[in-house]
């Protein structure tokens, strides 16, 4: 036994929601329930223009555009509700709650989609102050969206970050974030610069450049991963055991981070010099 008593070390865990604990985007879904179409399409115009942050185009949508403008806080919640969600989230905030000796975690999800739409998706399973996404106000007679009070999209993600490790009280350096898409890139980017953690759960290559570690799962609780194996220095041994305890078992788990590097011949060669491509591929122990 440890003679030693030291306070655990607090870590924040904040995880996007869209595509990184459910399979398909909340405005894709919400959009299919309003029978409002090219849903795609319109957020490709939007990224391309620039208007708004990345991520937040569907609040944009909601607030301006014909087919989703009679929004009102039911239709969100009923989306939320139809959300494919990623494969056992409920342990992942079991054994965040619990945390570890040593360890405690402190989980939030934070999400460009409407937080109505996400609190619905995780009802009992993440509580609802725990979860940030873009706030609406509602007309008081129709119910219908009036204005939007925040998004949490792009560099609103940083400024939720910092209000939560100033009311945490966690240090920069005990931030993980965890996300899928380029709504994340910026909070990434913060987080990384102050000596954070970040788990990229997808081969978005913008993302992929900037995550400390990937990890490609269809199940949630893969992001235990890293943190135990990289952060908490568990031997793969006490890991499999800890997954195990949750009658979780890892299948074809290879520790690798894969670093792809383009290399093309520039003018300075000489004629005759081949012009092609070479891929290098590099297998990293972390
Ligand atoms: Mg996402």
């Amino acid at each position: 036994m440890s003679t030693t008593m030291a306070l655990p070390r607090h870590y924040l865990v904040a995880a996007d929601f869209d595509q990184t604990l459910s399979f398909n985007d909340s405005g894709l879904v919400l959009s299919e329930l309003l029978g409002a179409a090219n849903f795609q399409r319109k957020v490709e115009g939007l990224a391309r223009s620039n208007l708004v942050q990345q991520g937040g185009e569907l609040a944009y949508l909601i607030r301006h555009d014909p087919e989703f403008r009679g929004v009102r806080r039911e239709h969100l919640v009923e989306a939320g509700r139809r959300v494919r969600l990623k494969q056992d989230i409920p342990a992942l905030v079991d054994f965040l709650e619990r945390g570890l000796e040593g360890y405690r975690f402190s989980f939030f999800v934070i999400s460009a989609a409407p937080r109505e739409l996400v609190q619905s998706a995780l009802a009992g399973i993440v509580a609802p102050e725990h979860v940030f996404g873009t706030e609406f106000e509602y007309e008081p007679g129709t119910g219908e969206v009036r204005s939007i009070r925040r998004v949490p999209a792009g560099y609103g993600k940083v400024a939720v970050i910092e209000e939560l490790e100033e009311k945490l009280g966690t240090a920069p350096e005990r931030t993980i974030y965890v996300g899928d898409g380029s709504s994340d890139v910026h909070v990434m980017l913060h987080v990384n610069n102050r000596e954070g953690f970040t788990i990229a759960v997808s081969e978005n290559r913008m993302l992929a450049r900037i995550a400390k570690r990937i990890v490609l799962s269809d199940n949630a609780f893969s992001i235990v991963l890293p943190v135990l194996d990289q952060i908490v220095g568990r031997r793969p041994a006490e890991i499999r055991a800890l997954f195990e305890s949750y009658r979780l078992t890892l299948h074809d788990w290879e520790k690798e981070r894969t670093d792809r590097v383009t290399i093309r011949a520039s003018s300075w060669q000489p004629e005759g010099a081949g012009a092609g491509a070479v891929v290098l591929q590099e297998g990293l122990t972390p």
